[in-house]
């Protein structure tokens, strides 16, 4: 049993113990997707609910999210935990909350969407994969970069010793600190910067994963991951072209890094807005 699913039970009733050690598929998954079209998404907006009959709020609503994740063969029992607890339907606009439990990205604003459960799922799951000395429990100290509307920095901070995470839109990072008033407590901190830079105040992070995606991993990120730490972030392949989920491992020797799959996610901006 690996650390993180240590000795407390598991509350979410699907049969956490089925699910086995959260890691690496050998086999990469298809092209994930987490972003779609803003224009599309609104267009689906007048479609009705897919799980009439379920207030949203209901806990039904977010185990039925889980499953579907399951089915699709994500396994990764702490962050299922930490998604039957929070609403996603809470940190989009009302008039998307209908969609808010299907796979599919949504448009938070200012051109940019919260990803879809299935790729933040697999990111976490490729996460908590990594090393576990160091962190402790869970994901131990956290670096996000793309808070966006805090959904995610959300899910974090039920899994995390600590989370710091960076936005560079001001209204978008005003937002989310309104969507987390109940879920940060004093484990998250929310930065306005630019998150290529990182946070070297509160460095080094066993655990850095990035919403956004560039060429190039920046250094400030290796540069902050500590010794035993684990990197997930969208980035180009190292050769030939298209979007990846790369992985870095920090080791005493220096950085590892592999590549899965194909993604396509919004583009890491340097500056803030
Ligand atoms: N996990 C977020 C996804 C937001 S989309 C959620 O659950 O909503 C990615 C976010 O990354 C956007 O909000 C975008 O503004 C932000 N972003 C892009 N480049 C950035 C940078 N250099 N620093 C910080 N945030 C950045």
């Amino acid at each position: 049993m690996t650390e993180h699913q240590g000795a407390r039970r598991p509350r979410f009733p699907v049969a956490l113990e089925r699910l086995g050690r959260p890691g690496v598929s050998a086999q990469p998954r298809t092209t994930l997707r987490p972003q779609r079209p803003v224009h599309e998404a609104h267009r689906d907006a007048g479609r009705p609910s897919a799980a009439s009959g379920l207030g949203l709020d209901s806990l039904a609503m977010r185990q039925r999210m889980v499953a579907r994740l399951v089915a699709e063969g994500i396994r990764c029992a702490p962050v299922f935990e930490a998604m039957a607890m929070v609403p996603r339907h809470a940190f989009v606009d009302t008039a998307l909350a209908n969609q808010a439990y299907e796979d599919t990205s949504l448009p938070i604003g200012l051109g940019q969407t919260i990803s879809k459960p299935s790729v933040v799922a697999r990111m976490f799951e490729l996460l908590f994969a990594g090393q576990t000395a160091g962190r402790g429990a869970g994901l131990g100290r956290v670096l996000e970069i793309g808070t966006g509307c805090g959904y995610q920095t959300a899910l974090l901070a039920q899994m995390a010793q600590r989370v710091l995470s960076i936005e560079r839109l001001g209204p978008l990072l005003d937002r989310a600190t309104q969507h987390l008033s109940a879920w940060r407590g004093d484990r998250v901190r929310l930065v306005h910067g630019d998150g290529r830079l990182g946070h070297p105040p509160q460095a080094p992070y066993d655990s850095i994963i990035a919403a956004a995606g560039g060429d190039e991993l920046p250094d400030a990120w290796l540069a902050q991951l500590a010794v035993g730490g684990r990197l997930v972030a969208p980035c180009q392949r190292s050769a030939g072209r298209g979007q990846v989920l790369v992985v870095v491992d920090r080791n005493p020797g220096g950085c590892v890094r592999t590549e899965h799959e194909a993604v396509r996610f919004v583009p890491l901006k340097s500056g803030v807005a």
